[in-house]
């Protein structure tokens, strides 16, 4: 019989990387850093990057968002492969992939009240849950959460080293579906990268705490787990994060060679002194070849260059 795999399948799998931007708002300088270094990893590796548009909770959604932010990715150079996703376009999927964890009885319904979780203890990302409706029948105005049992989850991220938690007590069981019939942030960021055959993620270290719910959902739903690597975020002179719920400034895409050698030097790079006065090509094959990500290692935070 003839191996049709041949040599090929020795070979690595292909580095796929991605920038996932909700259109809550415009590109601030916040993303525009997790793109510049979740792109030079992914060229970096001779892989692919892909750019998905988190556009599944729609009642947070800016209209204008998405163009905005398509349109400063184009115009500082980025250039995506594969069409734009949208996850808007996965609602059917991710409705039968919800069914799928009730089906297996891996989730279950809940109606408790903001108010009586308000009394919960906070743990790793907001209230723990303890379990309060896993047995109860309930029929209508729910949330879904997915059962936490005993369970340590460990991963080693990239940049930040190893990272443990024990889910049950940390987090509890988390919601994948909202009350208001939305999908979760976690449920719906997995199913998407499943689907795109992520590899490796690259985003802010606000995430890095969700990243154990994303993989235990993963581990559910039989997926891969991809790579994580959490970049330190962005803080202003009072250490707040920027972030588009506390407005953070729009990029202005006429300072774009600016921007990507103040994103360079906020990712610890270091361009030379003139590089922002040379073309969007030039800076980007500079910054492809000395692309160095051990220089953020194990940082949480940078400030703003000039804000
Ligand atoms: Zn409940």
């Amino acid at each position: 019989m003839i191996d049709k795999s041949g040599i090929g399948s020795l070979n690595k799998i292909e580095y796929r990387g991605r920038f996932a931007p909700s259109p809550t708002g415009p590109l601030h300088f916040g993303s525009l850093i997790a793109a510049i270094a979740s792109y030079l990893e992914a060229k970096t590796n001779q892989g692919k990057w892909f750019l998905r548009i988190d556009d599944a909770d729609y009642l947070r959604e800016q209209k204008y968002a998405s163009d905005s932010i398509k349109k400063a990715l184009e115009l500082h150079g980025f250039e995506w492969d594969k069409d734009i996703q949208y996850q808007s376009n996965s609602n059917v999927l991710y409705k039968r992939m919800r069914n799928h964890l009730i089906d297996n009885k891996k989730a279950f319904r809940c109606n408790c009240s903001r108010k009586i979780l308000k009394n919960n203890q906070t743990g790793l990302n907001g209230i723990i849950y303890t379990g309060t409706c896993r047995k109860k029948h309930i029929t209508n105005d729910y949330s879904i959460r997915v059962f936490v049992d005993q369970l340590k989850i460990k991963f080693n991220d990239e940049i930040q080293g190893s990272q443990s938690s024990q889910l049950d007590k940390d987090i509890g069981d988390f919601v994948i579906w909202r009350r208001d019939n939305i999908i979760s942030y976690h449920l719906a960021t997995i199913i998407d990268d499943n689907e795109l055959g992520v590899t490796n993620i690259v985003r802010g270290n606000d995430l890095i705490n969700s990243t154990f719910c994303q993989l235990y959902l993963q581990n559910l739903l039989n997926y891969k787990n991809p790579t994580y690597s959490h970049i330190p975020v962005v803080v202003d002179k009072n250490k707040q994060k920027l972030s588009k719920q506390f407005g953070a400034k729009e990029i202005s895409n006429k300072l774009n060679t600016q921007n990507l050698v103040d994103g360079l030097l906020a990712l610890k790079q270091t361009p030379p002194d003139d590089l922002a006065s040379d073309s969007l090509e030039n800076i980007w094959s500079w910054a492809i070849e000395n692309w160095n990500s051990k220089t953020l290692e194990m940082t949480r935070s940078v400030k703003t260059p000039n804000l």
